[in-house]
């Protein structure tokens, strides 16, 4: 196996659930619920799932943007869940994100140039003018120009801002970006050119990447592995070309079936998935999707299947060897 970038073990994020007059604590959103996989360096884990499976919430705790309520996470040999503050701030130098909605996520008072050279006057990054030099190259990198600099975000498309944003994430030299839905915002045409860009700079920087979508098609197009989210848990996970034609979970073949296929001759059936997705507040018991699914057996509504590791597909059903 190529060396470990990055290992999350056991990985729970519980958000607690207050009421009454006295603020008390009344139950608790599992919205991470032991979910562990691990990222080799220079490829692209694709998580994907429904909004509130989890995905975006895993993103935010591997950089500590929030607490984890249990578990570890493991990059280049340090745990960051024990980090200190200080060393936290260094590991975020390696450590960057890309957000869904680049306006959002820029500031709009700020032109382009005080955005991208912000990360680096954080991290104590360099002179002014290896700062602005850096800036110049970045935007270049990621297909603008030098004289963008001036510009103001609202002064751009979707497309450029995301640009921007990617630019951003690179100013510290990252090795691991973590992509939170960053082409959901974008019409398709554009998706298509971002993508694209994230692949080059991928290689030219020898980058590693954790690419979060709720779209099977975009992450299938940049991912080499691929994990499977549902209500919090990671219920499978493979490389790309098995996880699309084989996938093993009854979730993953329902969400398949639903991806459109370019060519008009083939025919699938598309697997409906039945009732809502249900609360991460109350969530089903055994296995948390035997609400939904087609196949569901006794065992799987009393007992939460375990995962088994099929060759290096990971996958969490009772069903996991037919
Ligand atoms: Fe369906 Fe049972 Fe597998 Fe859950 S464990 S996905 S309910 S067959």
């Amino acid at each position: 196996m190529s060396e470990l970038l990055l290992e999350v073990k056991g990985l729970k994020k519980y958000f607690p659930i207050t009421g009454g007059l006295l603020g008390r604590k009344q139950g608790e959103v599992k919205a991470v619920d032991d979910v562990s996989f691990y990222v080799k360096k220079g490829e692209t884990l694709g998580i994907v799932g429904e909004s509130g499976c989890g995905k975006s919430t895993t993103g935010r705790l591997l950089m500590r943007l929030i607490e984890a309520s249990d578990g570890r996470i493991i990059f280049e040999d340090k745990e960051i869940t024990k980090m200190s503050k200080s060393e936290l701030r260094r590991v975020r130098r390696d450590i960057q994100m890309v957000f869904q909605d680049p306006y959002a996520s820029l500031n709009p008072r700020h032109s382009v140039e005080q955005i991208l050279e912000e990360p680096l006057i954080v991290h104590g990054i360099g002179s002014k003018e290896e700062r602005k030099k850096r800036v110049k190259e970045m935007l270049e990198v990621v297909g603008l120009s030098s004289y963008h600099a001036k510009r103001y975000p609202h002064q751009f498309s979707g497309g450029q801002r995301q640009r921007i944003g990617i630019a951003r994430a690179l100013m510290t030299k990252p090795k691991l970006i973590i992509a939170d839905e960053p082409v959901s915002a974008l019409d398709v045409s554009i998706q298509a050119q971002v993508l694209n860009l994230m692949k080059d700079i991928q290689k030219e920087f020898n980058l590693t990447y954790i690419f979060i979508a709720h779209d099977l098609g975009v992450v299938r197009h940049i991912s080499d592995r691929v994990g499977v989210m549902y209500l919090g848990r990671l219920i499978e996970l493979a490389d790309c070309e098995e996880l699309y034609e084989n996938p093993k979970h009854p979730y993953t073949k329902a969400l398949l079936s639903a991806v459109p296929i370019p060519d008009p001759d083939l025919k699938k059936q598309t697997i409906l998935i039945e009732g809502e997705l249900p609360s991460p507040a109350n969530p089903p018991s055994g296995c948390a999707f035997h609400t939904r699914c087609t196949e569901c057996m006794d065992i799987c509504k009393t007992t939460r299947p375990e995962e088994h590791n099929l060759n290096g597909h990971y996958v969490a059903c009772h069903l996991y060897n037919k």
